[in-house]
């Protein structure tokens, strides 16, 4: 209940040093996400939940690279969101938490230019990945191309964020999310947020994750 007691490095905390205590969404999933467990959160936009999934996040980066010997790296967290503001946002969120320790982050959508984008896949310096999935359907120069290019490789996803998945569902994005997850590690840890519970999305959930259920 307090930033204390969540024994998070000073520099990790840092984004939230406007912020009294953790939000209620925050305070239930970091002693869960923190261990390494897989996490469902029912919550809307404005609880907090960005730095709820955020923070893990930034921590598992972290843990990877105690044991990283290459610069080089491909993306270890995956974020996917429904809409290109949502992905944005969430990036602007990500990106400057992670600026104190230096864990960077990509946004990928469509509708720019593509160059800048495989620019910064290429040279392998984002750990966060961000992505709107409406361009997997919608516009050429997707995170699909860029992996069927061989510039994306999600391989070394072992964190994956599943953002507003009942909206992503309603969509339409359950193919892409599902093959998209099927290219991620095996061994891999998994945050789904939901404003709903629908059948859809419970079932996504049984396949892909193993939580805990706690009443709070
Ligand atoms: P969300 O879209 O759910 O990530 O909520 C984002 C809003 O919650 C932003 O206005 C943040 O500044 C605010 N926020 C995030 N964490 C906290 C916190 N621990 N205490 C108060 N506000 C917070």
């Amino acid at each position: 209940n307090s930033f204390a007691e969540s024994e998070l490095p000073s520099e990790v905390l840092e984004c939230c040093k406007a912020f009294d205590k953790p939000s209620p969404i925050q305070s239930h999933s970091w002693p869960f996400l923190l261990d390494g467990r897989d996490f469902i959160g029912i919550a809307a936009t404005g609880s907090g939940k960005t730095l709820a999934f955020g923070i893990p996040a930034i921590m598992h980066v972290l843990s990877k690279r105690k044991s990283r010997t290459s610069k080089k790296v491909n993306p270890l967290c995956l974020v996917l969101s429904p809409t290109r503001e949502l992905a944005q946002q969430i990036s602007d969120v990500l990106c400057d938490a992670g600026k104190p320790s230096r864990v960077q982050s990509v946004c990928i959508y469509g509708g720019t230019s593509k160059g800048p984008q495989i620019s910064a896949l290429k040279s392998g310096v984002f750990e966060l990945l961000p992505v709107e999935l409406r361009i997997l359907l919608l516009v050429p120069w997707s995170l699909k191309d860029l992996m069927e290019m061989g510039v994306c490789n999600l391989n070394d996803v072992s964190f994956v964020v599943l953002d507003e998945a009942d909206r992503m569902l309603d969509m339409g994005f359950e193919p892409e999310v599902r093959s998209i997850l099927s290219q991620t590690c095996s061994v891999r840890q998994m945050v789904m947020f939901s404003a709903t519970w629908p059948p859809a999305v419970h079932q996504l959930a049984q396949e892909f994750m193993d939580p805990c259920p706690v009443k709070v």
